[in-house]
């Protein structure tokens, strides 16, 4: 069985799949990741995101590995773990841009669906309810205010030691979820038969146990 959580940026969606995917002994896979790492390997080979061909040219030169170490996803560039580095937030902006070309996401639908195809998932994303795992068995909209989501994000950020501006960081999420949304191809966007589950005044244990009651109720 899968689980196909999609939402906006700041959902929460890895702190709850993650744990949600410990309870129900799923493999948590973060797709944001994959768009992340090719970003950052545009970004520190002197590729320019907003250049469509000059990215189209690099993209069979990446190769992304997963891996799970104590249930935690590690990716792999090129053979490096470059799983703390892709979390900056530059890295972020730069896979929303990046993450529009149809190069670059045929390139990971591969490497997503084969992950999917082997165990039970809880797989994260924009697309997954609507383009990756259109069968996926139980599907979730995760949302919450782009205010709350901001918030969540600063909290994070000032945990470890980053000086920011909240202002600024929803200024940026809304910017993402515009790209995101409006998008030619698989735009981030709640499936037909979506759950919709909206965060903003829920606490993280609320939110898990209602994955997991979707989740029991899905397979059935
Ligand atoms: O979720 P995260 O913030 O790590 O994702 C970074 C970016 O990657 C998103 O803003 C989005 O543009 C892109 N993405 C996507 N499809 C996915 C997952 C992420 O387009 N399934």
């Amino acid at each position: 069985m899968n689980i196909a959580i999609d939402g906006p940026a700041g959902a929460g969606k890895s702190s709850i799949a993650k744990l949600a995917a410990k309870k129900l002994n799923y493999v948590y896979v973060d797709t944001g990741a994959m768009f992340r790492t090719m970003a950052y390997y545009f970004l520190t080979n002197g590729i320019e995101p907003k250049e469509e061909s000059q990215v189209n040219e690099n993209c069979d030169a990446i190769h992304i590995e997963i891996q799970y170490e104590a249930g935690e996803q590690h990716i792999f560039l090129n053979g490096k773990d470059v799983s703390k580095e892709i979390r900056q937030e530059e890295v972020g902006k730069n896979a929303s841009v990046v993450a529009k070309y149809p190069k670059v996401r045929e390139k990971l639908l591969e490497l997503q669906r084969n992950l999917a195809a082997t165990t039970d998932v809880i797989m994260d994303g924009r697309d997954i309810g609507t383009v990756v795992l259109p069968d996926a068995e139980c599907k979730i909209f995760l949302t919450a205010s782009s205010h709350v989501r901001a918030e969540r994000r600063y909290k994070e950020l000032v945990e470890k030691g980053e000086t920011c501006d909240l202002e600024q960081i929803e200024k940026d999420i809304i910017a993402r979820d515009e790209q995101d949304m409006n998008r030619e191809i698989a735009p981030l966007k709640q499936a037909e038969d979506a759950v919709l589950v909206d965060s903003s005044d829920m606490t993280i244990d609320e939110v898990v146990n209602r994955i997991i009651e979707l989740a029991e109720r899905a397979d059935r």
